[in-house]
């Protein structure tokens, strides 16, 4: 049945593109098509929704394929699902062609449905899940991906004490600078000038100044920041959850 035969995952087929990438700006993360607002990342919270819910489905058949680490990614005609297991350096690819008219959401269903669907044909033939899991990895094509496209990285980015930066007038280039303290320092000094109450300045600012000098020379010498685990334009299964892409 041609059907059936277009529905198999097709694993490194030539033309299907190794270096698979999430639709760019513009274009929902979620399902790829262009958003009205290029500010957002999504069409729609149910778009978004749909795609995090079979994403999570999906989990269930990671585990039990032993999987590390996992990329999710689409383009208009394929999409892709780079596995890394435990104990393995190795990218193990599945592709899956795209049905006309379907959400990258629907084809990811129909994807870890054939291949859990494997996983249980051979669960119950061999009675192991260790079998079971090796059988549905050998599906996969192996030596497109390199890891590193695939091993999430941890993102430090600082969070910036936006409003104090405002009350001394500095930017946040400023608190990056070589010598943020000297920076800082000399923007009090500044601002201290024009606010003195001695020279008819306004005491109120003057605090506030202070406080906001204090609190940044405490971020220069101890900078608050968030780490993230991802990737860039890739769905990031990171061994516990997923994560969005992340957009630069
Ligand atoms: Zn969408």
């Amino acid at each position: 049945m041609t059907h059936n035969n277009q529905q198999k995952p097709v694993a490194g087929e030539p033309g299907v593109p190794a270096l698979h990438r999430n639709p760019r700006k513009g274009e929902c993360q979620a399902c790829g098509l262009p958003l009205q607002n290029a500010r957002r990342k999504y069409c729609s919270r149910a778009c978004r929704e749909k795609l995090v819910y079979k994403l999570d489905v999906a989990t269930n058949l990671l585990r039990a394929i032993h999987t590390r680490y996992a990329t999710f990614s689409f383009t208009g005609r394929t999409l892709a699902l780079n596995v890394v297991v435990w104990g393995a350096s190795e990218v193990y690819s599945f592709f899956w062609e795209r049905e006309a008219g379907a959400k990258p959401a629907d084809d990811l269903a129909r994807l870890t449905e054939e291949l859990g669907r494997e996983w249980w044909r051979k669960q119950n033939q061999s009675n192991s899940r260790h079998q079971a899991a090796w059988h549905v990895l050998g599906m996969a094509k192996t030596r497109l991906v390199p890891l590193g496209q695939v091993r999430p990285v941890s993102v430090y980015s600082p969070r910036v004490p936006s409003r104090y930066l405002t009350v001394l007038k500095l930017s946040s280039d400023d608190l990056f600078s070589e010598n943020p303290g000297v920076a800082i320092k000399s923007a009090f000094r500044r601002q201290a000038h024009n606010h003195h109450p001695d020279k008819n300045g306004d005491a109120r600012m003057f605090r506030e100044l202070h406080q906001a000098y204090m609190e940044l020379l405490a971020w220069a010498r101890d900078p608050l920041v968030r780490n993230r685990q991802g990737l860039p334009q890739k769905w990031c299964y990171n061994g516990r959850r997923w994560v969005p892409p992340m957009v630069p």
